[in-house]
C-alpha cells in the first residue's frame, strides 16, 4: 500500500472515529472532556480483529476471539467517566482483552496497570499497544481477581470481566478515596461504583444493567 492511500485510509477512520463520539457518545451525555479527548484520539479499528475493521465504530460490543468482546464505545466512556480521573492517577485494569480500553485510560492518567487472563489476547492487545507506543502502560498476564500487588494501591480500579461478587482482594488494593467501577452478577448484572472511605468502610452505588463476560479462574469457573 502506498503511503497515500495509507493515510486516506487513516484520515477517512478519524472522521468516522469523530462521528462516533459525537453520536453515540456526547449525545447519551458523557462530558468530561478528557475522556471525549482520548475516545477521539485511540484508533479503536486497531483493537478489532482485521476482518471485523469496518465495524470498529459500530455502536456495539464486538467479538474478538476466545468468545470475549470488546465493549460497546459508549460503555468504555461511560465507565471511565465514572472514575472521575483527573491525570495524576495509576489505575488498574482487569480484563484487558483487546486492550482498547487500556489505551484510552493510558491517554488520560500517569500509569495504567492492566491483567489479563487469557494469553492469546494478552499478547494481541501488547501487540496493538505497542504499535501505539504507549510507554505508561505495564501489562501482565494472570489470574487479575488477585489484582496487581506489586504495584498497589490505586486510586483507580477498572473490572471489565462481571464476577458474582465484590472481589475483596481488588477493593483492597484500592487507595483511601479510591474509586473502583466493576460490573457485579451473573445472567443480570450491574454497573457498580465503589469507593473506599477508609481502610475497611466502602460505599457502593449502582449505576445501570449491563452484559459483560464473565470473571473467571484459570479453570474457567466465575468467580
Ligand atoms: N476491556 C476489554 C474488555 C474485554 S472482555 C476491551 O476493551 O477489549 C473481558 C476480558 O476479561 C476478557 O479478555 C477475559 O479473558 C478477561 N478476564 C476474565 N476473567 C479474568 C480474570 N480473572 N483476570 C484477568 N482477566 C480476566
Amino acid at each position: 500500500m502506498t503511503q497515500t492511500i495509507k493515510k486516506e485510509i487513516s484520515d477517512t477512520f478519524t472522521l468516522i472515529r469523530n462521528k462516533m463520539v459525537e453520536d453515540q457518545i456526547v449525545r447519551r451525555g458523557v462530558k468530561d472532556q478528557r475522556v471525549l479527548d482520548a475516545m477521539r484520539r485511540v484508533p479503536r479499528h486497531l483493537f478489532v480483529p482485521p476482518e471485523l475493521e469496518l465495524y470498529s465504530y459500530d455502536d456495539r460490543p464486538l467479538l474478538i476471539g476466545e468468545d470475549q468482546t470488546i465493549s460497546q464505545p459508549y460503555i468504555v466512556a461511560f465507565m471511565t467517566e465514572q472514575l472521575f480521573l483527573t491525570g495524576k492517577e495509576r489505575v488498574l485494569e482487569i480484563g484487558t482483552g483487546s486492550g482498547y480500553q487500556t489505551a484510552v485510560l493510558a491517554e488520560i492518567v500517569e500509569e495504567v496497570y492492566t491483567v489479563e487472563i487469557k494469553k492469546v489476547l494478552a499478547k494481541r492487545a501488547q501487540a496493538a499497544l505497542d504499535q501505539l507506543a504507549y510507554s505508561n502502560i505495564k501489562s501482565k498476564c494472570s489470574d487479575g481477581y488477585l489484582g496487581y500487588k506489586q504495584h498497589a494501591p490505586f486510586e483507580a480500579i477498572m473490572i471489565t470481566a462481571a464476577p458474582k461478587q465484590v472481589p475483596k482482594p481488588l477493593v483492597e488494593q484500592l487507595t483511601i478515596g479510591g474509586r473502583m467501577i466493576v460490573p457485579i452478577g451473573t445472567l443480570f448484572q450491574e454497573l457498580v461504583l465503589i469507593t473506599r472511605v477508609d481502610a475497611d468502610r466502602y460505599n457502593q452505588k449502582p449505576l445501570l444493567p449491563v452484559r459483560f463476560v464473565p470473571m473467571v479462574n484459570q479453570k474457567n469457573r466465575t468467580y
